[in-house]
């Protein structure tokens, strides 16, 4: 049976735009996997290191994308993988600045706390750049209001999170 997979996408370096646009390529190249709908491009301000702002950080370049798949979570975690490393993402400090981020938010209703695949994604309920686009995808989807399994209802976690800075800025073509 197919599950259905939300997948987040970011970027920050080496024109963003462009890597967004090619992990779209490559997501649909998954085998075993379809690739659904995306929310569009948001761009979203650094995250904030030890409560300092990362001055020297360009904005981040975010969507969210649904998938259908018949892989098993830690197979599709392997591709996701690879699809980073091909783009040039180099593994060195937590948050710093990357080419390509992809995280598995959902599969599913699948809970999991495993060293290499945490399900639902920890940061999936505090953080804008993927509450918001996430909503998207589900109006898009008319699907209205997405479970999120150990949270509550999208709608109700969105409520308590701020949109900050975050933009819509269009479709990914
Ligand atoms: P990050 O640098 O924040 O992208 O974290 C990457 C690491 O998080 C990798 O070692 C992954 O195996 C691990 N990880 C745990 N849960 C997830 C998830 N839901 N999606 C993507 N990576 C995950």
């Amino acid at each position: 049976m197919a599950e259905s997979v939300y997948i987040g996408l970011g970027s920050n370096l080496e024109n963003p735009v462009e890597q967004i646009k090619a992990a779209v390529v490559a997501l649909k190249q998954i085998p075993e996997t379809q690739y659904i709908a995306d929310s569009g491009l948001y761009l979203s301000k650094p995250l904030l290191i030890d409560d300092v702002e990362s001055d020297d950080q360009d904005d981040y370049y975010n969507a969210v994308a649904l998938l259908d798949t018949r892989l098993e979570p830690l197979v599709l975690l392997d591709y996701l993988q690879a699809i980073e490393n091909n783009q040039g993402r180099i593994r060195e400090q937590r948050w710093a600045a990357r080419t390509l981020d992809l995280d598995m938010l959902m599969y599913a209703q699948l809970q999991m706390n495993k060293a290499r695949l945490i399900l639902p994604h920890p940061g999936i309920c505090v953080r804008e750049f993927v509450l918001y686009p996430l909503h998207r995808l589900c109006q898009k989807m008319q699907q209205p209001d997405l479970n999120i399994p150990g949270h509550g209802t999208l709608n109700k976690i969105i409520n308590s999170c701020s949109e900050n800075e975050l933009k819509y800025v269009g479709e990914i073509v």
